[in-house]
């Protein structure tokens, strides 16, 4: 069932366009599961569903039995020597936060950079700083994206209305005070409004156990910072220390008594684990967290190029994947990141992963993997009949990277 009510209702644009288009390129990765790279790619669209994808041959020959009008009606649209990929997915983003661009510390550690975060106007959103973030995104492939807001999620939801990107707009619950009832109001155009948790050290534990049961009861996503960093671990093992003084000086959990566990046993311990929990980075995780996180199926959104802004160090990213937990990127904000590019973030997995790691896979964590984690994996994640019509370019040298990596192998 589609998480976005708004593609089940109304005429679509297919209504007032009846034309469908068969775009042609190089390559295609539809991330069909067992699927590689299609050589010589075709993609039949009408409106904003995708009526065949395959080897261009195969889609024309198919389009008396999927489309609705003769072959003549049919629009092509040759893109060239370009890699088709689905939409990107941006699984994790705080877009209230894109002023802060180049204004926060780097490189030294989580409570440096939370202290240059604070000291800003954090929450003085500027529409302007938050199109063009939306608008980079978009250049760059992305068709759908997670957004985080604490303040400003009504702002947020509005600009990405605007944009015309699908969207998630969490609601950051943060603190300890009273717990969320019912659902955020719904935003407009193509966005669903759903709660996040700030994190397990800032909020407390029945506002996120309540937050997480309504997410549940409506079917949709939770999100959730967890085992971001050092600060958050030592804080719940045994409590104290300049972190959870900062904390207390901002009023912010100044009871909190520590559960004497790591991040993820603890958010277990509270039920907040499961398939519809997106945890996100995941950096301060031992075998057993990993086991807990497999077994309860949660998936996990890597942020790398954030936690390396912070200088959190990096996530377990191949113990995860080994795994078979089923992971996605966010690109974070631009409080913690250059840019908003989510092929940008592949590129750094790739250069950094320890072992092979293939094409489809890497591009899976920003496409088919991260619709999976979202729960809109009936509309997005990969390219075949049925899904939106929404694709992204490869950039030709990453393509290149993995061409390159994949040929060292083979030889
Ligand atoms: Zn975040």
């Amino acid at each position: 069932m589609s998480l976005f009510p708004t593609l089940m209702t109304g005429p679509g644009p297919e209504a007032i366009r009846p034309c469908p288009i068969l775009f042609r390129a190089a390559r295609g990765l539809t991330l069909v599961p067992g699927q590689g790279i299609v050589h010589d790619f075709g993609l039949l669209i009408l409106g904003q569903r995708i009526l065949a994808a395959g080897p261009h041959a195969e889609v024309l020959a198919r389009i008396p039995m999927c489309a609705p009008v003769g072959l003549g009606q049919v629009e092509p649209r040759d893109l060239g020597e370009v890699t088709l990929a689905p939409g990107l997915i941006n699984a994790h983003a705080h877009l209230e936060m894109s002023h802060l661009k180049g204004r926060t510390a780097s490189g030294q550690g989580f409570l440096a950079w939370i202290k240059s975060l604070v000291a800003q106007p954090l929450y003085q959103a500027e529409p302007a700083a938050m199109d063009a973030a939306i608008a980079q995104m978009q250049a760059s492939g992305t068709v759908l994206v997670a957004d985080i807001a604490t303040r400003n999620a009504g702002l947020a939801a509005e600009r990405l209305a605007a944009s015309g990107l699908w969207f998630l707009s969490f609601h950051e619950a943060i603190g300890q005070g009273k717990p969320p009832a019912a659902l955020p109001p719904q935003p407009g155009g193509r966005g669903r409004a759903a709660w996040a948790g700030h994190a397990l050290y800032s909020t407390s534990g029945q506002v996120l156990a309540r937050a997480k049961a309504v997410s549940n009861a409506a079917g949709l996503p939770f999100s959730l910072h967890l085992a971001e960093h050092d600060d958050e671990v030592s804080i719940l093992d045994h409590g104290g220390g300049p972190f959870a003084e900062m904390l207390a000086a901002r009023g912010i959990m100044k009871h909190f008594d520590a559960p004497g566990k790591s991040p993820v046993a603890h958010a277990d311990s509270l039920g907040l684990l499961d398939g519809k929990t997106l945890c996100v980075h995941c950096v301060k995780v031992g075998d057993e967290d990993i086991n807990i996180l497999a077994r309860c199926k949660a998936p996990v959104c890597l942020c790398p190029r954030s936690n390396e802004h912070i200088g959190v160090g990096r996530a377990p990213w191949e113990k995860l994947m080994e795994a078979g937990i089923t992971l996605c990127l966010g690109t974070d904000s631009l409080a913690s990141n250059q840019d908003l590019d989510l092929w940008a973030e592949v590129r750094f997995v790739k250069e950094r992963f320890q072992g092979p790691l293939g094409l489809t896979r890497a591009v899976a964590l920003v496409t088919r993997e991260a619709a999976r984690a979202l729960g809109v994996g009936t509309d997005f994640g990969t390219l075949e009949p049925g899904k939106i019509a929404a694709f992204s370019v490869m950039p030709e040298d990453l393509f290149n990277l993995f061409e390159r990596a994949d040929h060292a192998v083979a030889s």
